[in-house]
């Protein structure tokens, strides 16, 4: 008999729960991997977090063959792999670690029925946050919607406990022996390979400083660990450990705003698709193409706004400050619905996470848990004023700006403050 440990988000074999679990269990362990169909058919060709996840999944094949033992890569429907997986090994148990998304909860509630019909056992275990579900709740058992005080019962929870690696090396022996396995190409799964830079995990040397600096573009203050925070190529627990050795409380609750997110969607996740506060969805957005279109590429004549999405067209990533400027401006400048931001967003940040990315595009429209009050709206140019005084951040990805060649604003701000007001008030009073 074999056990199976299935990775998901969760790239690695250090300080990794539930393989941790796997390991320690009575039978040879066999990684699995499966490059989800459902999923992937949803991507363009070019998307450039597959090339990620595929490498990442290559040199966890090469660590795994080093040890006498292998990944096994499937690509397909998981509801389509599993039988066939279960025809050639003996599988009794398998284990993985929880994934809170509605795609990933409907998947897995139907894995553990599947699987409990073979009458092999499902193992899951927390491992992307430090606290999930109802670890965090008020004293009447409800779960908190503001952020401030559910970070204080979180610091106040917080202990070395917590934080504690799962030490999987010990256990390394315990994988299954096993002959190379074949991996699928990138090609063959009908993907290429993207040539965009990819983070590396080296941010330590960030956090005495990020206080200061994290709020200004122009500056490299922030970390750029999300993309391996998103696929698990670090664990939440050497990061917050490193927070906290760091004495770094800024960058501490940032981590804890990514957990107060995946806590909100797990509670809450019609609001991945729906405005949290209900009445929000009566707002009558314009959504006009040609403006979205503008917006998209960067050719708003908002200097801030242009380059932070000139930003993250190139790079896969765009500096917080700048998120929260051009979700305002699409969302109340334009009024164009905070859906197809979330979604433009959701195809190019290499760090997109859901829970964040709908957190944050509720937030900046004011139909979210804890948002800014829908008459606070958003000036890019005193934004630019206080956080990229001297145009650096601009410049950088604006060229033409300041020249005759750069474009018109597309609405003028004062205009669309007005306008945004009315028709979020006439919505709310009904
Ligand atoms: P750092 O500033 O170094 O922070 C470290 C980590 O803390 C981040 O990688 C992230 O995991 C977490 N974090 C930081 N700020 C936040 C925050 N406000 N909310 C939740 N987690 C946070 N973050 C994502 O990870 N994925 C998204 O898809 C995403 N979409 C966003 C959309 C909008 C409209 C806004 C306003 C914010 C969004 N954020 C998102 C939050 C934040 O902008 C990014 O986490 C941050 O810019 C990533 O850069 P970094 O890794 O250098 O972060």
């Amino acid at each position: 008999p074999v056990s199976i440990f299935w990775f998901r988000r969760d790239l690695r074999l250090q300080d990794n729960a539930a393989l941790y679990h796997a390991l320690k269990g009575k039978n040879p362990v066999l990684p699995l991997f499966i490059f989800d169909k459902n999923i992937l058919d949803k991507l363009a060709h070019n998307d450039a977090r597959v090339t990620f996840i595929y490498q990442t999944i290559e040199s966890l094949k090469k660590e795994l063959r080093n040890l006498g033992s292998d990944l096994l890569v499937k690509y397909g429907n998981p509801e389509e792999v599993w039988p066939k997986i279960l025809q050639d090994y003996p599988v009794k148990e398998v284990y993985t670690n929880r994934d809170y998304e509605p795609y990933a909860r409907e998947r897995d509630d139907n894995m553990f029925e599947f699987l409990r019909s073979e009458k092999i056992t499902f193992k899951t275990f927390k491992d992307q946050v430090i606290f999930e579900k109802d670890e965090i709740l008020k004293a009447d058992k409800t779960p908190y919607t503001v952020f401030t005080p559910y970070y204080k019962q979180w610091q106040a929870k917080l202990n070395d406990f917590y934080v504690k690696a799962y030490p999987t090396k010990r256990y390394f022996k315990s994988f299954l022996t096993t002959k190379q396995l074949p991996l699928p190409g990138l090609k063959d799964m009908g993907f290429e390979k993207s040539n965009l830079q990819f983070p590396k995990i080296s941010y330590t040397d960030k956090l005495d400083e990020y206080a200061a600096q994290r709020d200004f573009p122009a500056l490299n203050g922030t970390t750029h660990i999300g993309l391996h925070l998103r696929f698990g190529t670090i664990s939440i627990r050497k990061a917050v450990s490193d927070a906290i050795d760091a004495k770094s409380n800024v960058w501490l609750s940032e981590l804890a705003w990514r957990e107060f997110y995946m806590m909100i969607l797990w509670h809450f996740p019609y609001a991945a698709f729906n405005s949290f506060k209900k009445q929000y969805d009566k707002i009558k957005w314009r959504n006009n193409e040609n403006e979205f279109r503008a917006w998209c590429e960067g050719n708003t004549g908002y200097p801030i706004v242009d380059a932070g999405m000139r930003q993250l067209n190139q790079t896969g990533w765009m500096h917080n400050r700048v998120r929260m400027v051009v979700a305002s401006f699409l969302s109340k400048h334009l009024l164009i619905d905070w859906r197809w931001g979330e979604a433009y967003f959701a195809e190019k940040l290499l760090d997109y996470e859901m829970a964040s990315n709908v957190g944050g595009w509720q937030w900046a429209a004011g139909s979210g848990n804890d948002a800014a009050p829908y008459f606070r709206v958003f000036n890019p140019e005193l934004q630019t004023k206080r956080f990229d005084p001297k145009f650096e951040y601009i410049k950088k990805w604006v060229p033409e700006f300041g020249t005759k060649k750069y474009a018109q604003p597309i609405v003028e701000h004062t205009f669309a403050r007005e306008r945004v007001l009315k028709v979020f008030k006439e919505a709310l009073a009904t």
